[in-house]
């Protein structure tokens, strides 16, 4: 159980600095007010920067990214209204509702992933809640993905306690559920499910045992106050979640969302994130959707606030994602390590490059 407050934005000196307990900002803790999570926004923006990276190098490396790849292993079709979703049965997009994919073709996929440097593999499928002849499935997709040495995600929908227990059994690290955004703008955008429901969901997941992968999209027409108080939402959880991907929304024509949706302030996205790192100090903040249509010093930018995981791979389900090639290229030039660059195969990534050889001599 976390701390109810280990530390409070009043401790924060006039220059956004920690006046008292430089350490007590690294511990996470519940109890975030949104005015708190405004404050720490409205900072300068160097102080802003500052703050979130002393936090970041405090529980991570700053240096490294963590890469995940994604994979719809069931596209299209689904009863829920998302009004941001390609997949909605609801809208006409274009997107074809396809079965569950074969087993074999799942894990050849994952064994791709893994070759050119994805760490996790995530699996998703387009399902208000899987049935359990479906689950059965996926049991056996997750059991094989991690014998290939791969950290396993899924994202199947709404979960009761049993379903996330054999999930658990099968070998499942991490279960992905985002709130979306705040619990006012929620009813904006979803309709058949609750926020509610999402909690539930979530503890679910947590009593069997599994991670929580649990964010949500910016971008979709809200205030940056239902931003913050989505991050007050996530950052109040029970436990904060290990992985919090923020998604930047992704175009589709024919959702309701299109029509309302409006691309955030790329200063804004930075603000975001480095409010993230300060509010999570241990979650894995994850750059998510949206990367195409991001510059690499936006990027950059991100991963100096305090981002420190991508989605690699040129899809993300339904939409774009950059290429692979070219991540690998911007962390080879930021310096940053990751996966990708210890698959690189002449093995000479920025990572071996920066590291003597073993026996050599210091001058
Ligand atoms: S986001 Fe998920 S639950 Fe919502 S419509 Fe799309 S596939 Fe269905």
């Amino acid at each position: 159980m976390l701390p109810a407050s280990a530390c409070r934005i009043q401790d924060l000196d006039a220059n956004g600095g920690a006046a008292i307990g430089r350490e007590a900002l690294s511990e996470p803790r519940r109890g975030w007010t949104r005015a708190e999570a405004q404050a720490l926004y409205d900072l300068p923006f160097p102080d802003l920067i500052f703050q979130a990276q002393g936090i970041h190098r405090r529980n991570f490396d700053p240096n490294r990214v963590e890469t995940a790849s994604l994979l719809s292993i069931k596209t299209g079709g689904c009863p829920e209204d998302c009004g941001y979703c390609s997949q909605s049965a609801k809208y006409d997009t274009g997107v074809k509702a396809t079965k569950l994919m074969d087993h074999d073709a799942v894990v050849a996929t994952a064994q791709r992933a893994r070759d050119a440097g994805a760490e996790r593999f995530c699996m998703a499928a387009a399902w208000r809640n899987p049935k359990d002849k479906d689950l059965d499935k996926v049991c056996d997709m997750v059991s094989a993905v991690k014998g290939l040495g791969m950290e396993t995600c899924v994202t199947l929908g709404m979960l009761t306690s049993a379903q996330a227990k054999r999930l658990h059994d099968a070998g499942l690290d991490f279960y992905n559920h985002n709130v979306d955004t705040s619990p006012e703008f929620y009813g904006n955008i979803i309709t058949t499910r609750t926020m509610q429901d999402r909690i539930d969901t979530l503890a679910h997941a947590r009593e069997a045992g599994l991670k929580v992968c649990c964010g949500g999209i910016i971008g979709m027409g809200e205030q940056v106050d239902d931003r913050l108080g989505m991050l007050a939402l996530l950052a109040n959880l029970p436990e904060h979640p290990e992985s919090v991907p923020i998604n930047m929304w992704s175009e589709v024509k024919g959702v309701p969302v299109s029509g309302s949706a409006e691309r955030p302030d790329p200063i804004a996205l930075v603000r975001m994130i480095a409010v993230a790192r300060i509010m999570m100090p241990r979650s894995v903040v994850r750059l998510s959707a949206g990367r195409q249509y991001m510059t690499d010093e936006l990027q950059a930018l991100c991963f100096v606030a305090g981002a420190n995981s991508i989605f690699i791979g040129d899809v993300l389900l339904t939409t774009k994602n950059p290429q692979t090639e070219r991540d690998a290229d911007l962390l080879e030039r930021l310096g940053i390590n990751s996966a990708l660059d210890e698959a690189r195969p002449d093995g000479l990534g920025h990572a071996a490059r920066m590291t003597p050889a073993r026996g050599a001599a210091a001058s």
